[in-house]
């Protein structure tokens, strides 16, 4: 394991330092500080790719830097470091997911045609993945596409999609032929989502947030050519695409959890929590978790800079933030006492893991991110998946026996 950052990825990281000190205003405080921050994201979107730092990793000729997946990890750490994101709402889809897997999987053409439009924001993406009857499992996808001349017609459901209300394409696995089994017969389709075939219903999560939704397909058309793979070799893209963007989860997560539970040690010296044993000793086994996830990101990290592909062993790292951040929030909300029940004062911007940096300390922050926790081990794949993965993938047990 190597703790050291190498030397190009410290130069890059006092240039994102130097740019940074540009354009944030003198005292900055972290996105937790600002008051419209939808409105401000829009501009520091606009900011970041003016300043070249999205797509960081992707050849000049597609718009990106052509620097090394290190390079690139250790530019986003300085961002978080300074308390501000290192991409838009919609980019962990865009570029994080689909840019990377058109990268590594698309056409010559697919490549000039989309790489560029997502770094300028012109396209902006989401995931359709899930089906009320596909999740865990996610073979079991229903929506079906059919040829008709040179276009795809697509009829079916999605669900949970994140962002798909902000979004303009949606990537999706339909089923294109039903007589294979159901591993094959799966397209990976890029799909336009303003066009009358396509409805997007919001979802209203229980944090009173709707940053997920319900999509539908009526004859939704696209383009024959918008295909990632091969026809009815969905299956394999689908698969790539997940293990794309871990290392900048790597870096970036301990850095977040550690500022969230810095955050929660000063809310419970302020509320006196800290005269309780019990809670000393939560406190303690939080931070011990913080650590263990700082290791598994520098481990992570090292087997990224020597060009490992991510493998199972991201599932320990998933399991690991995940469950942390049910048992800190849980803490929290002890911390807080009767007061938690009372949502009150600045909500965090996003439902996505922990508050702004630098967000005041709020019931309504606490509770919310509790609320969103419990999101954290269901959402790219189930802790009990993961268990699995961990299981059969990296200990050799035996299957998980089918159920009765
Ligand atoms: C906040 C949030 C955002 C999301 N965003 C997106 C998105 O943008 N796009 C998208 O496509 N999807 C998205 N999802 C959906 C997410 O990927 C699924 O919810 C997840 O894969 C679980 O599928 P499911 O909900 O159908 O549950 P199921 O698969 O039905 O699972 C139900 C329960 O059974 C357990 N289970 C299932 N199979 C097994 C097994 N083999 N062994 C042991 N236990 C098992 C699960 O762990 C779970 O406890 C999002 C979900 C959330 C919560």
């Amino acid at each position: 394991m190597d703790f050291d950052w190498p030397e190009t990825a410290l130069e890059l990281k006092a240039e994102a330092a130097g740019w940074l000190a540009g354009v944030l205003p003198p005292g900055w405080g972290g996105t937790g500080t600002v008051e419209d921050l939808s409105a401000w994201m829009v501009e520091w979107r606009a900011k970041l790719a003016e300043g070249r730092w999205l797509g960081l990793s992707w050849p000049e000729e597609y718009g990106g830097r052509g620097l090394g997946e290190i390079e690139a990890v250790a530019v986003v750490e300085e961002f978080a470091r300074h308390g501000v994101p290192w991409m838009g709402s919609n980019d962990p889809f865009s570029i994080g997911m689909l840019g990377n897997t058109i990268l590594h999987l698309g056409t010559e053409p697919q490549k000039r045609h989309f790489l560029p439009r997502i770094l300028s924001g012109v396209d902006l993406w989401c995931q359709g993945y899930s089906e009320p009857e596909a999740g865990s499992d996610l073979a079991g996808v229903r929506t079906r596409a059919e040829l008709d001349g040179d276009e795809w017609v697509i009829n079916g459901q999605k669900v949970w999609t994140s962002a798909g209300h902000l979004a303009n394409w949606i990537f999706l696995v339909a089923r294109t032929d039903p007589g294979l089994p159901k591993h094959r017969g799966l397209t990976f389709l890029l799909c336009p989502m303003d066009q009358s075939g396509v409805e997007v219903r919001p979802i209203r999560m229980m944090s009173g947030e709707s940053e997920f939704n319900e999509v539908f397909f009526t004859d939704a058309r696209t383009r024959r050519d918008h295909v990632i793979g091969e026809v009815n070799g969905g299956w394999r893209v689908a698969m790539a695409l997940l293990g794309y963007e871990r290392g900048t989860d790597a870096a970036v997560l301990p850095l977040q959890f550690r500022r969230e539970l810095d955050r929660l040690v000063a809310a419970a010296r302020e509320l006196g929590a800290l005269e309780d044993p019990l809670v000393r000793l939560r406190l303690i086994e939080a931070h011990e978790r913080v650590e263990i996830m700082r290791l598994l990101g520098y481990s992570q990290l090292t087997k990224f800079a020597k060009g490992h592909a991510p493998g199972p062993d991201a599932a320990i790292t998933k399991l690991w933030w995940s469950e942390h951040h049910r048992l800190v929030t849980e803490l929290a909300m002890d911390i807080l006492g009767l007061s938690s029940l009372v949502a009150e004062g600045r909500r965090p911007s996003s439902a996505f893991r922990t508050d702004d940096p630098g967000a005041p300390h709020s019931t309504a922050s606490w509770q919310t991110v509790f609320l969103n926790a419990r999101a954290g081990t269901i959402y790219a794949g189930t802790s009990e998946i993961q268990r699995n993965i961990i299981g059969e993938m990296i200990l050799g047990l035996p299957k998980e026996p089918p159920p009765a």
